[in-house]
């Protein structure tokens, strides 16, 4: 399977800053061990033009990221030091959603070893996100003529209130978030359906709030292009997250997106967004479980013609896993 990453684009960090710069590399290095890719199949993005961020971002926010002239305060929203490094990074982080994207369309499905910046708005560029990537995308596969109606899935555990901003009054896109109800950010911009989740909610109340949410988006939007950030926080270890899920719940969850968004015919395009786990390790177990997901279903054609309601995939049951398997 092909995959985009961004893993050399690193830049400065404080010592202990918990963004978790070290996964991008060990995420692509599993996906090989695991056989999902061959080490050609993994492409290395080139920045994407300033003109294409311009779609979407404000003229003036984007004018003071190139040149580092955020104010403090914007600093401090953002959460990273500004850096040309950080800047060419999250430029080549949209390239590899575009990439994706493309890929999706003709393949069904594809996957990006990064990006799911979903806190960056029109302007503004907060919480570890400076572009939004899954907009951008949007934006560009539309001037292309390639797609117009879009979904987007976001099962970070933290609100998508960029994307919100972003596609808010967009008759043709739809806004899905599922997230932790106590979490960042605490000043919401509403998606076009938000699902609350309390503190410590588990695996079969997550994966049956998402079934059922994924009716509704699918009926209001019926899309051609979805994009699914398969954010690694709502995992039970995870610093950020206030949500409960097991490793094989997560799983579970990727499983019931990409066959409910697939046999809706639309084409899906996976992006990671956030995972901050005390042992890098756990993030990149997750995120390589959602790549083994995405391998199993690569391949076929892209836009498949919608199988009828009652033939589509329900969540799985959740039973307790025997004793010595894995998480
Ligand atoms: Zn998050």
């Amino acid at each position: 399977m092909q995959l985009w990453t961004h893993d050399r684009a690193r830049f400065p960090l404080p010592p202990r800053h918990r963004f978790p710069l070290a996964k991008y590399s060990l995420l692509r290095r599993r996906v090989v061990e695991l056989g999902l890719a061959a080490p050609e199949e993994i492409h290395e993005t080139e920045p994407v033009s300033w003109t294409l961020l311009e779609r979407v971002h404000d003229g003036e926010l984007l004018r003071r990221i190139r040149v580092g002239e955020l104010s403090v305060r914007e600093q401090r929203g953002l959460g990273l030091p500004w850096s040309p490094e950080l800047v060419e990074r999250g430029l080549r982080s949209v390239a590899g959603t575009v990439a994706a994207a493309h890929h999706a369309l003709t393949h069904g499905v594809a996957m990006n070893l990064g990006g799911g910046t979903h806190h960056a708005g029109r302007d503004f560029a907060r919480g570890y996100c400076l572009f939004n990537d899954v907009v951008c995308t949007l934006a560009e596969l539309r001037a292309g003529g390639l797609a117009q109606r879009a979904l987007v899935v976001d099962c970070d555990v933290h609100q998508g209130d960029g994307t919100a901003d972003l596609l808010g009054g967009d008759p043709d896109s739809f806004t899905l978030s599922l997230h932790g109800a106590r979490n960042y950010p605490f000043q919401r911009i509403p998606s076009d359906l938000d699902v609350d989740l309390e503190t410590g909610t588990g695996d079969a109340d997550y994966l049956e709030a998402l079934d059922r949410a994924l009716d509704e988006a699918l009926e209001r939007s019926q899309p051609e292009i979805a994009f699914y950030l398969a954010g690694a926080d709502p995992w039970e270890g995870d610093r950020l997250g206030r949500l409960a899920l097991t490793k094989r719940g997560l799983r579970a969850r990727d499983e019931l997106v990409l066959d409910r968004l697939r046999a809706a015919g639309a084409a899906v395009c996976v992006v990671l967004a956030g995972g901050y786990a005390e042992d890098v390790r756990d993030t990149v177990d997750i995120n390589a479980a959602t790549a083994a997901v995405v391998a199993a279903r690569h391949g076929g054609e892209g836009n498949r013609t919608p199988t009828s309601a009652l033939q589509r995939p329900r969540a799985p049951v959740i039973t307790t896993p025997p004793a010595g398997s894995q998480g």
